[in-house]
């Protein structure tokens, strides 16, 4: 059982709303989040996208209500890659009437308990005016880490400073953020490639996160303590810090989207403990054929054990395995297994698996401290670069290949975590970042304690 089951009550305590972006990233939390509030006795909602809708078989304890979201499906599988300022925009920009609709419909329904609240992720910056309007209190979801957060609330100011114009044959490229001096300038500029557009887009959302009625941060307070201050002064509503949301409840909900692949597990089970180098860059992040073939060799070249998840399109211009180096299955052929996708909370929790290749996504980077998997970090794009650095910098738990993907220093990096005694330091580390989390999640722990004000919070509106 779970930790909060004990405390489940048998009348409703009310409704409550959760509307998600439509990727993986974001649906996992969120419904993390679902099935907490549903222990605690509130009805749930989950408003959808036609985008990327969830299985509603597999949560029939939940209540499904799709919107219309100006057709995204056929825009987004028409991109060559993904772009998230152009795709947050636009679901802002067409979702409204639909939403509208859709939460009216639900606070008129006769014979339900009263609405609560509103969740949404925070980056729909939309839905808190109609909230307004329909007087339903809106709190804000947070999947990311609060550092990156404060970073995206600066971007357009980092724009007017000609960061993005910076190149890496420019010395500030290198150098040290003045208002984060632990990051780099660098850091901030690979945040996105469209930084017009990406900074206006943010200017909403922090308007409108200022707004709400409170923001839920899928971290937890030690890894984030030392901004947590600056925080609180920005953005002075009341935040619950409860994460890692993944840590409460013992299924894993990343099979929203996609099918798993199971089959390799019997491989896995047969590999010597922490022998394998478990490769993913995530749900959206994109690579050119010329960086996966570096991966390949790589990963050929080390000569140790490999799951590797290569999603379908993930290499640009390719549909699948075609740009591997000629033979490179034949050289690897029982050392190494390549799938589409799988279940990697089980991947990282079995022990085989020695560290976690990894685009720095912070459901993933949280998923590895959880289970005390030290991480190699090629971030793409988003907050991953910030993540990255702080994984590197600043909590010292992996290793970020600083200069892309290229094989030499890939090997150098995958040498340093699995052989060398460097290794056994930054493992160290990591499983000490993961006994902070379960002391989180003990009586009277930070994320366990901001849990409880939330549902005091939430049951008091
Ligand atoms: N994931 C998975 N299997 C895979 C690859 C990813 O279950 O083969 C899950 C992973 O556990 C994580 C989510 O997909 O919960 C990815 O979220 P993250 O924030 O790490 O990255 P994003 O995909 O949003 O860039």
């Amino acid at each position: 059982g779970t930790i909060f089951q004990s405390t489940r009550s048998t009348t409703t305590r009310g409704r409550v709303i959760l509307f998600p972006l439509p990727v993986q990233g974001h649906l996992s939390p969120m419904f993390q989040l679902a099935n907490i509030l549903h222990a605690q006795g509130f009805k749930i909602i989950i408003i959808h996208t036609e985008y990327n809708s969830p299985n509603h078989s597999n949560h029939p304890h939940f209540t499904f209500k799709t919107i219309a979201d100006g057709g995204f499906t056929e825009i987004r599988n028409n991109m060559k890659k993904s772009d998230p300022a152009f795709s947050i925009t636009y679901l802002n920009e067409h979702c409204a009437d639909s939403f509208t609709d859709c939460l009216a419909g639900l606070l008129a329904e006769p014979d339900e308990p009263p609405v609560a609240c509103l969740i949404t992720d925070a980056e729909y910056y939309f839905a808190q005016e109609i909230a307004d309007s329909l007087k339903v209190p809106r709190l804000v979801s947070w999947a990311c880490t609060i550092v990156s957060v404060l970073v995206y609330r600066d971007l357009s100011f980092f724009y007017e400073k000609g960061y993005f114009n910076l190149t890496n044959k420019d010395s500030e490229y290198e150098a040290l953020v003045p208002e984060y001096p632990l990051l780099k300038v660098k850091d901030v500029v690979k945040t996105t490639t469209t930084p017009d557009r990406m900074g206006k887009y943010l200017t909403k959302v922090m308007k409108q996160v200022k707004a709400s009625s409170g923001i839920i941060w899928n971290s937890f307070k030690e890894p984030e303590e030392a901004i947590l201050e600056t925080l609180g002064r920005d953005f002075p509503i009341p935040r619950f810090t409860l994460g890692p949301l993944q840590k409460y409840l013992p299924t894993s909900t990343s099979g929203i989207i996609f099918e798993q692949d199971r089959t390799f597990f019997s491989w896995l089970d047969a590999q010597a403990p922490k022998s394998v180098i478990y490769v993913s860059f995530g749900t959206l992040a994109s690579i050119t054929e010329s960086e996966f073939q570096e991966v390949a060799y790589a990963l050929r070249n080390i000569g140790l054990p490999f799951l590797w998840v290569v999603r379908p399109r993930m290499v640009e211009g390719s549909e699948w395995l075609e740009s591997l180096p000629e033979k490179f299955l034949e050289e690897v052929a029982g050392r190494g297994r390549i799938v589409k996708w799988c279940p990697q909370k089980e991947v990282l929790t079995h022990e085989a698996t020695g560290c976690f290749w990894t685009h720095s996504g912070w459901n993933s980077t949280l998923e590895s401290v959880c289970e005390g998997v030290p991480m190699i970090c090629s971030p793409c794009f988003v907050g991953q670069p910030i993540i990255a650095r702080y994984i590197n910098d600043v909590w010292k738990i992996g290793i970020l290949l600083e200069n892309g993907l290229a094989r030499e220093e890939i090997e150098r990096a995958l040498k340093r975590i699995m052989l060398d005694k460097e290794g056994e330091e930054i493992r160290e580390r990591v499983m000490l970042l993961k006994k902070e989390v379960n002391i989180s999640f003990d009586e009277g722990g930070s994320s366990r304690q901001s849990l409880k004000n939330l549902v005091d919070y939430i049951s008091k509106f």
